[in-house]
Parts: structure tokens; C-alpha cells; sequence
């Protein structure tokens, strides 16, 4: 029996749900905008063009997906056999033609709605590895691919930018980024502020006795932080404002 709706009623989740559909029905219309001869064009990815944006895109849903079956089924079924077949299977991907290349997009994004969609209330509490060998809740899929969809829009490089993406989404990816410093410890000399707020949001190393201080709205901060640019962001050494330092890396 397919449903035609969600099986989870998990308020949080459901919501959840709605950003990875709203984001990918962003990227999609990011992507319908450009023609055949722009997929060939650079990306904001280094060294990565259009092309294999939307193939790392379209192959990350059915990777996801394998993780959904695999909480629906109890039968461990991994992302990636392994980092080099995934690098490969992107590489392959980004030399499809135009045409292969939209549909491998379009008929991943929907099988991953389909296994979101009938995975029965409870799996979505069973335990999966991501490919960094990350034990998780199958819930935590779906901000996995939210995160994936809403950024890789933006690098596609024709208009999309991180003011186009939910408030709720910028948050979560900044303290998802935030926290990964924070417990290799890279973020030490960094104070992060976020304006904007009705309170300031402020992290990094907050127990510093001079560090740099960056600061900016959620939207330019968190561009920054995930190494996609400095616009509107501002940093200071003590009274004196200097250029923004590089962000630590985040993956
Ligand atoms: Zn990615």
C-alpha cells in the first residue's frame, strides 16, 4: 500500500520535511533556468563545473535514500560503498548528457520523497551510519539532504544566494558548523557574531583574551562560515578592523 502522505505525524519532522521539499524544489528551479550549454560552466565549487553539482546533488538523494530503505527494511544499506566510488559515480554523473543528467536529478529527488514519505513512524527513530561514519536516527536524513539542496543552489552560480534560504536552515547549518570547530577546537582566536537578532547571537572563542571578532547577519555569516565569501561580513582586532579572516574548514 503506498500513501499518498507522510506516515510520520512528528510536528518537528513534518516541518522538517517541508525545507527539504522547499529546497529542493529550489534547486530545481535554479537548475530549469539554465540552459544545456550553461551546466557546462564553473560551479562556486572549485574545480567542480555546473555538471557535477547536480550529479553530486542527484546522486546524494538516492544515497540518502539507501538509508531511509535501509531504516525500513532493518538491512544495512550504506551511502557509498566507499569515498572513492562516490568521488567516481560524481565524475561519471557529470559527464551525462543534458538530458540524463536533469533526470537523474529529478528521479532521485522524488524516489527520496517516496522512501521519506512511507517510512512507517517508528523507523525514523532506527539507527543509520552516514558516509562519515556518523550513527544517526533516520530523521536525521532529512536535514542531511535539506542542508545539500539549499547550499549546492546557491553553487550553481546563476542568482541563488544564501538570502534565499530559510532563516530556520541558516541557523541550524551555522551551529552544525559552529559545533564541528568548536569540538576540533579550530574556532580558538574566532568570536562569531551574528546581528540582526532581537539578541545578538554571539560563539567561537568566547573565553579568548583578544581574539578576532567577525561579525554579520545570518545570512552573510553563514556564506562565511561554509567558505562561500566575505560580502557583508566584517572583522575586527581589537578596535581595528581588518580584512575577514578565511573561515576554518567545515567538512
Ligand atoms: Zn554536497
Amino acid at each position: 500500500m503506498v500513501a499518498r502522505h507522510d506516515e510520520t505525524t512528528d510536528p518537528v519532522l513534518l516541518d522538517g520535511l517541508l525545507q527539504a521539499r522547499r529546497g529542493t524544489a529550489f534547486f530545481a528551479r535554479k537548475l530549469n533556468e539554465l540552459s544545456d550549454m550553461d551546466l557546462d560552466a564553473p560551479s562556486l565549487l572549485p574545480g567542480w563545473t555546473r555538471r557535477h553539482v547536480v550529479s553530486h546533488v542527484g546522486y546524494n538523494a538516492r544515497a540518502i535514500a539507501r538509508l531511509v530503505e535501509w531504516a525500513a527494511t532493518g538491512v544495512e544499506n550504506p551511502m557509498y560503498p566507499s569515498l572513492e566510488i562516490r568521488n567516481h559515480e560524481i565524475d561519471f554523473g557529470a559527464t551525462l548528457s543534458p538530458i540524463a543528467l536533469r533526470n537523474l536529478f529529478d528521479h532521485s529527488a522524488i524516489h527520496l520523497n517516496v522512501e521519506w514519505r512511507d517510512l512507517p513512524a517508528d523507523s525514523w527513530h532506527h539507527k543509520v551510519t552516514t558516509v562519515q561514519g556518523r550513527v544517526v536516527q533516520a530523521e536525521e536524513t532529512v536535514w542531511m539532504r535539506t542542508r545539500e539542496v539549499w547550499v549546492h543552489a546557491v553553487d550553481l552560480d546563476n542568482g541563488a544566494s544564501f538570502h534565499d534560504i530559510p532563516a530556520p536552515v541558516l541557523a541550524r547549518l551555522l551551529k552544525d558548523i559552529s559545533g564541528a570547530w568548536s569540538s576540533r577546537g579550530t574556532d580558538k582566536g574566532l568570536l562569531i557574531e551574528v546581528t540582526g537578532h532581537s539578541s545578538t547571537l554571539v560563539f567561537g572563542d568566547v573565553a579568548g583574551s583578544s581574539p578576532v571578532k567577525v561579525s554579520g547577519p545570518l545570512a552573510a555569516m553563514t556564506a562565511w562560515a561554509t567558505g562561500r565569501g566575505t560580502a557583508s561580513v566584517t572583522a575586527k582586532h581589537g578596535v581595528e578592523a581588518i580584512a575577514p579572516p578565511a573561515a576554518p574548514p567545515w567538512i
